[in-house]
């Protein structure tokens, strides 16, 4: 055809727009089970069961106990920009919740067999069931029974976008990065009972529990006894902001930032501005090369702080970053120099 003559401009198939939209969202499996761990928190569960078989690839299945999805509501959380929790732009300033863009069911029932069970109700007779099948199937629904909460299934990841599929490293590789986001969550969440399965094995099964002994429990179920023999407990708050959890001693530190957590209002961020005070605050005591090691929940007014700023929420922006900079940095500081007055480190030069 001749190259000179325009194409037309067309709006694009709302179904080819969640693949296109899944490319930012879905990157692996790990990424699926990322969203829908969200949305379970987001609707209040108090038990998450993970079920993973071939690495996410073949089955990926979050089963919790949260609020359950009304019949009428479930072909709607299957579409794009569909959402219960922001309804105005007043609620997206302050949003409290992990989830609000309204994309993640829509991008993953797109490249990927969905099935969604869900009971608002008590009676566990009750409950329905929405499927899907990639791009080209209209949602259907249909009663099925489910104790109260929901379950969702995602087969056969990136069946029908075959250069996605190719990008899937083994099953091996893949259930790393399931177990990392996995260990994300459930140190996000101590209040939360979790199930972890692959393969029909259980790894982690984790008891709720919100006191410091279960906190430790969990720290040390999910990273090990040496992070916990070496790590100090801090809790500092100033002007609204408060700082907690646990700091490795610079004589724990790692070739590799592999055990760095960091958590804003309960939401786990990977932010210049924290690595950069975290990095300055350890700069005196950790021999050049060697990374922290840290579970740091930073809770603040979620109005000073902007999530909307990447699909995959990474990313979040503080109205006064100095001002979080500066109390990142003296608290750990802090923290740091008292158990070093404390004799409980050697220095490290
Ligand atoms: P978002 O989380 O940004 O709202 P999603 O596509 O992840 O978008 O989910 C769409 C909607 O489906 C949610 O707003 C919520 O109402 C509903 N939903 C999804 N998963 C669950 C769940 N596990 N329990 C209850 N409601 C859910
Ligand atoms: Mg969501």
């Amino acid at each position: 055809s001749d190259m000179t003559e325009p194409r037309r401009i067309r709006v694009l198939d709302p179904r080819l727009t969640n693949q296109i939209a899944a490319g930012e969202v879905v990157e692996r499996p790990a990424s699926v089970v990322k969203e829908l761990v969200e949305n379970a928190i987001d609707a209040g569960s108090r038990r998450i069961e993970l079920e993973l078989e071939a690495g996410g690839s073949r089955l990926i299945r979050v089963r919790d106990d949260g609020s359950g999805i009304d019949e009428e509501d479930l072909p709607l959380a299957l579409s794009r920009h569909a959402t219960s929790k922001i309804h105005s732009l007043e609620e997206l300033e302050g949003v409290a919740s992990l989830g609000f863009r309204g994309e993640a069911l829509a991008s993953i029932g797109s490249v990927s067999r969905l099935e969604l069970t869900s009971n608002i109700d008590d009676d566990p007779r009750s409950g329905w069931r929405v499927v899907t099948e990639g791009r080209l199937m209209e949602p259907r629904v249909s009663p099925a029974p489910h104790p109260r909460g929901t379950s969702v299934t995602v087969r056969d990841l990136f069946f029908n976008t075959p250069a996605r599929r190719k990008f899937l490293r083994t099953e091996k590789t893949e259930f790393g990065h399931i177990e990392e986001a996995f260990r994300r969550q459930a140190l996000s969440r101590f209040d939360i009972g979790w199930v972890l399965r692959h393969n029909q094995k259980t790894l982690h099964q984790l008891k709720p529990g919100d006191d410091t002994v279960a906190r430790e429990r969990r720290l040390q179920a999910l990273l090990g006894k040496a992070f916990l023999e070496n790590a100090l407990h801090l809790d500092l708050e100033v002007g609204g902001l408060r700082l907690w959890g646990w700091v490795g001693l610079p004589t724990h530190s790692r070739a590799q930032a592999d055990q760095q957590y960091f958590y804003v209002n309960g939401r786990v961020v990977r932010d210049r501005l924290v690595a950069h005070a975290v990095r300055q605050a350890y700069r005196d005591v950790l021999f050049h090369g060697r990374h922290p090691v840290f579970v740091l929940y930073l809770d603040v007014d979620p109005t000073l702080v902007d999530v909307n700023v990447h699909p995959t929420k990474h990313e979040v922006r503080f109205r006064d970053s100095r001002m979080v900079h500066d109390f990142l940095f003296s608290s750990l500081h802090r923290a740091l120099g008292e158990a070093r007055a404390g004799d409980h480190i050697a220095p490290a030069v």
